[in-house]
């Protein structure tokens, strides 16, 4: 094997690695914040590549930004405002729009970048950045979250790099109660919260600070995710409101189209593992 043909992401603290066969490097820049690479694949189509970390392949990206949106949008009992945090390939806010019901998607990115890459190497991604809902904003999440006014948005999506570099506040205690200040009254934060199985400890770190920022009720949701390491990927959801039940009608009768998402997925990713009921205390 010539390890020139592929890309490899090493889970360094967990013994294991990723790889991609590649057919080429297509493109790389340091950013104003990050290293950019996209490769194009022999079977996953291009791949965005952030300091040496997977973020989004063609086959793949679904899992992802279908789990990281649609739950929370069919739980809200009225979700208009829409913000995103990173999220600058802008799948997350493709699937948001999905939902009549939002008014106003903002997509809030460090680095305008990542979404002039995307609009290159993942058009099918950036499909509706022109719909007249959408706002695309170039600024740091944690100040826009910061400075934003009390009852401002209904749904936080923090669709975010690992909690290393310009990402870091936004996995703080800090940062939660910025958002809980600025959420509607059944507002909620959604977060991607890495691999149960390699990053528990950052995962319970991430609920407590939720827990302590004000947010009573807690969901995390697991998913596939070839592309990420471990292959097994989580969401968490803080809510000022009770996450017991979902918007099960509407989603039964969801007017859009999914790849992955759908009623009897939804019901399966709130199935908590048995480890982590019993390292987080759950029923
Ligand atoms: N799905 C990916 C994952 O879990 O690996 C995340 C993809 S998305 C491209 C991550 C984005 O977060 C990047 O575009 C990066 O610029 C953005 N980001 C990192 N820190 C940020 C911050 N403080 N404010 C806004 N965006 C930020």
């Amino acid at each position: 094997m010539n390890p020139s043909e592929w890309f490899t992401e090493q889970a360094a603290g967990a013994g294991s690695a990723f790889s991609l066969k590649i057919k080429q490097k297509l493109h790389e820049e340091q950013s104003d914040f990050q290293f950019l690479e996209i490769y194009e694949t022999e079977t996953f189509g291009n791949l965005m590549v952030i300091d040496g970390c997977t973020m989004v392949s063609t086959r793949d990206n679904f899992f992802y930004h279908e789990m990281m949106s649609h739950p929370a949008l069919f739980t809200h009992p009225a979700p208009k405002r829409v913000w995103i945090i990173g999220g600058g390939d802008c799948g997350t806010l493709k699937e948001v729009l999905k939902h009549d019901s939002v008014e106003q998607a903002i997509q809030i990115d460090i680095d305008e970048r990542v979404t002039r890459l995307a609009e290159i190497y993942f058009p099918e991604l950036c499909e509706s950045n022109n719909d007249p809902r959408a706002e695309l904003k170039f600024i740091d999440g944690i100040k826009w979250v910061k400075d934003a006014e009390p009852n401002s948005v209904d749904i936080i999506i923090v669709d975010s790099t690992d909690p290393v570099g310009p990402a870091e506040g936004l996995f703080s205690k800090a940062f939660y109660r910025d958002c809980f200040n600025c959420l509607s009254e059944h507002g909620m934060v959604v977060q991607q919260s890495e691999s149960a199985l390699f990053h528990l400890k950052l995962l319970g770190e991430m609920r407590d600070a939720m827990g302590s920022a004000g947010f009573d009720h807690l969901q995390t949701l697991f998913f596939p995710q070839c592309l990420y390491p471990s292959g097994w990927w989580s969401a968490t959801i803080a809510s000022k409101a009770s996450l017991a039940k979902f918007r099960e009608l509407d989603s039964a009768n969801k007017p859009f189209d999914t790849t992955y998402y759908n009623i009897d997925i939804h019901r399966a990713a709130l199935a908590q593992p048995e480890f982590f009921k019993k390292a987080f205390s759950l029923s």
